[in-house]
């Protein structure tokens, strides 16, 4: 299930997609101005924005571009909405960085079909496919994960926070995330929740993957945070340990 925020001034228009995203098992959140939507975004991260081209004051263009310059929200999956179906415009929204451009009125089809395709792209934790790297096999559907190792494969035990952490690794993997971003896209909530609680749970995680021989899939990466790599275990610290030698010998 993911979380879209609605951008909307026309209150029939916003009510009609509520409805359909709902109805599709989306979790939806209606505003109406570009202060409420930065207001909403500052408190959970969502994972797309519905966002109207022209809203009351500060236009919706305006805003994409705004969250594009921002660090925290420069990823955030954007589809513009609007009332315009000229070339220029569609030009215009999608270099201030939307991800997809749909003219009104559109199809409630082919809204959540383009949905659909930006959260694949940009937020596949959000979806139901199972994903399988390194020999684990991860299946949000079933909520089971295993990990084959020569003939057998091994079932293994996630509480859901470990579960869910274990879902974004597997869909962003070696990259390094910060415990501030784990904390967005994975708890929803980077304000109340502290860091070292990221720190908890992925020592659960290495916990859970190590009847599997899996716990040096995720690695610290001192000062930056956590990366899900599937270049197996050990290997990054060996090559810090060596780069550190190298250092010491120069
Ligand atoms: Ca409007």
């Amino acid at each position: 299930m993911s979380l879209v925020l609605v951008v909307e001034d026309e209150s029939a228009i916003a009510e009609l997609i509520a409805i359909h995203l709902r109805h599709a098992g989306h979790e939806a959140v209606l505003v109406a101005d570009a202060p409420a939507a930065q207001a909403r975004v500052d408190e959970r991260l969502p994972d797309l924005v519905l966002l109207d081209w022209m809203l009351p004051g500060q236009s919706g263009v305006q805003l994409a571009r705004h969250w594009r310059g921002e660090a925290r929200t420069r990823e955030l999956p954007i589809i513009m909405l609007t009332a315009r179906a000229d070339e220029a415009d569609k030009v215009a929204g999608l270099d201030a960085g939307a991800d997809d451009y749909l003219s009104k009125p559109f199809s409630p089809r082919e809204l959540m079909a383009r949905i659909r395709a930006v959260l694949r792209r940009k937020a596949p934790q959000t979806l139901d496919a199972a994903v399988e790297l390194a020999g684990l096999t991860l299946d949000p559907a079933t909520r089971r994960v295993s990990r084959r190792l020569g003939e057998q494969a091994v079932e293994l035990k996630l509480g859901p926070t470990e579960f869910r952490l274990l879902h974004f690794f597997m869909t962003h993997p070696e990259r390094v995330h910060s415990r501030a971003q784990l904390l967005d896209r994975v708890w929803g909530d980077h304000v109340f929740i502290e860091e070292r609680t990221v720190d908890v749970h992925v020592k659960r995680l290495r916990e859970a993957l190590a009847p599997a021989q899996g716990s040096g899939l995720i690695d610290t990466v001192r000062g930056a945070g956590y990366r899900f790599t599937a270049q197996g275990a050990g290997v990054s610290v060996q090559r810090e340990q060596m780069a550190t030698a190298g250092k010491a010998t120069a």
